[in-house]
Parts: structure tokens; sequence; C-alpha cells
């Protein structure tokens, strides 16, 4: 830290983005970088506090202090280093983490954090352009070999640390692409897809095998895939979704979101050009009125893609309330992370949230549906919900996308094939990342519940860690 005044002289600026009514227009990027003299201007903001909250506060504890006194003087070989030696995909968190680490950095007591995640994206932003991220295989072999069922950001940072150290890891996907929930949830707008495709390019020249369409437990046995490999992570995600308990659920023009943005991701891919599946049934928002229940990414992410779909109206319903001015309730002051980190990208756009809205049914007509039926509540968990008399109301709408969140992992097929121990949330028992079946181990969304990319890069690397010490005894 040079200036230890740097934070009262230069005050955060806003991270720049493409301007709404320009990117509602098309799917590419909506996230640009600062020049990079008023970003070193910024890392300068950063006071090397004697305690960073932010780094304990980042899932993969990122060594913030000290890349963003790199970033400071521009020694940026020096600071992709210190990014790299934590993160193995620090171009993902960059742009689309809802960095914890800022809501814990001491300046955001003046609600004024050091903007640590445009620094870390500008980071890896420019060790790409300068050709700094480069392949680097193991120089051995260990001979053993070990199975990630799963692509997604835990599956991949497993695989990159198992690799590191020598083992020969194949990783497995059912969806035609490996990325996950990278790919197929979230929208391109947020993260375009030859991001992933450029770091699996990497993955794989260091010697990481992709097979992709196959399904564990469906198309290869879980039996098979143990006897084939000396371990198995199963990094399969949260995949099932909670579903809305209300009368006319089951009328057309209700889904799950996961079923619209993966459609949607999948469109997008084939106007580019990317062999991709074709859809069952075709979701689509063109046109419609657009009720989207839940107020989460998931949400923020239909709506989004509904505006981009020009749907004649977007209506968000939230059933908690809004969150404070500074994005904190009273009950989680700094540096305590705020209950929920809502994002506005999509609603910047166009398309309305209401908070307090309770879906109590869906009407239809000829059995598609043509309104929700909802009403006000107050309180702000699902348990201190109460309705407001007298305050039902009706929504016209022709496509509803139910965005209320994951409950757990699949089980049908892999799991109840190997017979894996669940937890009482049900997902996968899993401690220290051993499960309760011999040489099988679990990570990401598929141990903890449905979380975050950072957490999922996080639970990948600690997981390695552990079926590196067993395979090493
Ligand atoms: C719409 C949406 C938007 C999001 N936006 C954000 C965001 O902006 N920021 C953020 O930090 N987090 C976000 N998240 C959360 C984040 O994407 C997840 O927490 C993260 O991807 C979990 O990683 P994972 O590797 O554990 O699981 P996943 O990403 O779910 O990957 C699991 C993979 O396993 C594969 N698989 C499952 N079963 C099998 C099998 N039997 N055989 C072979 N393959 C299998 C799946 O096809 C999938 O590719 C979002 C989530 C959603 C749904
Ligand atoms: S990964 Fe997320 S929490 Fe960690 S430093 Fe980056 S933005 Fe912050």
């Amino acid at each position: 830290m040079a200036n230890p005044r740097g934070f009262l002289e230069v005050h955060r600026v806003k991270s720049p983005e493409r301007t709404p009514e320009e990117r509602v227009h098309d799917y590419g990027e909506i996230y640009q970088t600062l020049p990079e003299e008023e970003l070193r201007e910024q890392a300068g903001r950063c006071m090397d506090c004697g305690v960073p909250f932010c780094n304990s506060a980042c899932p993969l504890g990122n060594l913030i202090p000290d890349w963003n006194d790199l970033a400071r003087v521009g020694e940026w070989k020096g600071a992709i280093a210190q990014l790299h030696a934590t993160n193995n995909f620090p171009e993902f968190t960059g742009l689309i983490c809802p960095a914890p680490c800022e809501s814990a950095c001491v300046l955001d007591i003046d609600d004024d954090p050091v903007m640590i995640k445009q620094i870390e994206y500008w980071t890896i932003n420019h060790a790409f352009e300068q050709g700094w991220v480069i392949p680097q295989p193991p120089e051995t072999r260990t001979g053993k070999t070990v199975a990630v069922v799963g692509s997604g950001p835990a599956g991949m940072a497993a695989a990159a640390e198992l690799n590191q150290v020598g083992h020969h890891v194949v990783v497995y996907e059912r969806d035609e692409a490996p990325g996950g929930l990278l790919r197929f949830g979230v929208p391109d707008a947020k993260l375009e897809k030859w991001m992933i495709d450029r770091r699996i390019e990497i993955l794989e020249q260091e010697g990481i095998e992709f097979v992709c369409d196959v399904e564990v437990g469906r198309d290869i046995s879980a039996d098979e895939l143990r006897a084939k490999h000396d371990a198995v992570v199963l990094a399969t995600g949260s995949r099932v979704e909670r579903d809305l308990e209300a009368p006319g659920r089951d009328l057309d023009g209700v889904h799950f979101a996961m079923e619209y943005l993966y459609q949607r991701n999948r469109w997008v891919a084939k106007s580019q050009g990317k062999p991709s599946r074709e859809p069952e049934r075709e979701v689509t928002a063109h046109g419609k009125r657009v009720v989207v229940i839940g107020g989460g990414d998931t949400g923020m992410d239909c709506v989004s893609n509904a505006l981009r779909e020009e749907a004649e109206d977007v209506i968000l319903l939230d059933v908690y309330p809004e969150v404070p001015t500074g994005g904190r309730y009273p009950n989680t002051p700094w540096p305590i992370q705020p209950r929920r980190l809502l994002t506005t990208y999509a609603l910047d756009e166009g398309g309305k949230r209401t908070f307090g809205r309770q879906v109590l049914g869906l009407e239809g007509e000829g059995g598609a549906v043509k309104r929700v039926l909802a009403r006000e509540v107050t309180g702000s968990s699902s348990r201190t919900l109460q309705p407001v008399e007298g305050s039902e109301f009706a929504l016209d709408a022709d496509l509803v996308l139910i965005a209320i969140g994951f409950t757990h992992p699949e089980r049908e097929g892999l799991l109840d094939d190997l017979g894996v121990a669940l937890d009482s949330h049900g997902n996968v028992k899993a401690g220290a990342h051993a499960t309760s079946v011999e040489r099988v181990y679990a990570a990401g969304d598929a141990r903890v519940g449905a979380s975050l990319v950072v957490t999922a890069i996080a639970e990948g690397r600690r997981c390695a860690r552990v079926v590196e010490a067993a395979l090493r005894d």
C-alpha cells in the first residue's frame, strides 16, 4: 500500500457495462473493463488491512490485498500468478461472482468497497491478451486415473488440480459440451461461452480428457466407472428444481426456469454454428406476457432472455421484501455477509420486479396458462411470511417460469446406482469430501446444495487435495 490515504482520495467508480438500450438487442457480453490507469488507481484504494476480511470472505481465499498491490503498480505477471495460486478460473469469477469479498471489504462500512471483482477480471483478461495463460502439463505421471462426473466449475477445478499432480483425469459429462451451469444456465450476456471453450482447450492440452454426451448411471454404470478408475469424484450439481405447489401447475406454458434457460443457451450456441441438442418441446417468450416466479440469479437470467426474445411484457414476482439501500438487512451488518445478494442487470434492461408477492395459483383457458393469482405478503423468510389481508390480485400471463431454487442432486441413475449416503438436505453426504462409498468423493453443488461458481471451484480444489492424499497412501 503506497498511499495510506488512497481510499480517501479516490472513490469507487461503477464497473463499466454496455448500455441496457444497446445490449438488450443482442446476446453479447454486457460487462466491460476500465482503462488501465483508472483500474490501477482503484487498486490503490486497498488499505492492505491487518485482518483482510475480504480474503476470508472469498470462498477460495483469494490473496486479494496481495494482488491489489501488484495491480496498483502494474506488475501484471505477478498479479496473475497470485490470482492463479488460489483460483483456477478467475475469468469466470471475475465476471459473475457476486463478490462476497466486496461486502466484507472494510471500505464497505461506508458502502464504498474496493472493486475487487473488476481488478480480478482485468488481471486475467490482460494475462490472456498477453499470452501468459498457456497449458502447463505435469512433468511426470503417477499412473493413477481419476473419473470426474460432471464438468461444471467444481468438476473442472477438481480435474485441473488432480491433473496437475500427475493423475490421468477423465471428465464425464452428459451434456453435449462441458461447463455445467456456466454454459447452460448462465446466459451469454453474463458469460460468453467461448471463454469456457478457451479454458477447456487449455485443460485438454494439459492432458485432461473430456467425454461429453455420456450420462454416468445410464450410458455407463457406476460399477464400470469404479472398475476403470482409482477414484471417482461426483460433481454432478444440484439439479432437482424446487416446484411451485399451487393449483394450475400442470397447465401448458408453465415451466421450470432451467428448461427455458437450457433452450436459450442452446439457441445462442446454434446461432453461432456450434452443435446443440434440439429441445423436445419449445419454450419461447417471444411476444408473450411472461411472469417469472423467484427473484434470484436464475429468475434474473430468465428476465434477461425473455427481453432479448422480445416478450410483450416481463414481470418478476419476488416473495421476499425489498432489500434496504446499501443491500443489507439490519440483521446482517458489516462484515457479516448480506443474506441476499441481489442482481439487477436484467431489470436495468426492462421488465419489472415486485417484492413481497406470493403466488397462490395459476388459471388457464383451453389447458394453457392465462393468469397468475397472487397476494402481497410481509416477512423476510419463509417462516415469517404473513399475508396482507385483501391484497389478492391477478396477472395476465402466457408463459410462467418457476425459478425458486433447487432442492438437491438428482438421485435416479448415478447416486442410486452407487447407493451413496445422503445428508438431511438430500445432498451427497461427504463431510471431508469422501462419501460413504469407497474411493468415491463429492464436490460442488452435489455436496453443499445450490451455491455459487466461486464455491464450486473452491470445493473442486479441496476435494482434489483429499483424493490426492488418498491416492498417495
Ligand atoms: C441460471 C443460473 C444462473 C447462475 N448464475 C450465477 C452467477 O451469476 N454467479 C454465480 O456465482 N453462480 C451462479 N449460479 C450458480 C452456479 O452456476 C452453480 O453454483 C455452479 O455452476 C455449481 O457448479 P457444479 O460444478 O457443482 O455443478 P453444475 O454447474 O451444475 O455442473 C454439474 C454437471 O454435472 C453434469 N452431470 C450431472 N449428472 C451427470 C451424470 N450422471 N453423468 C454425467 N454428467 C452429469 C451436468 O450435466 C453438469 O454439467 C447460477 C445458477 C443458475 C442455475
Ligand atoms: S472469487 Fe469472488 S469472492 Fe473471491 S475475490 Fe473474486 S470476486 Fe471476490
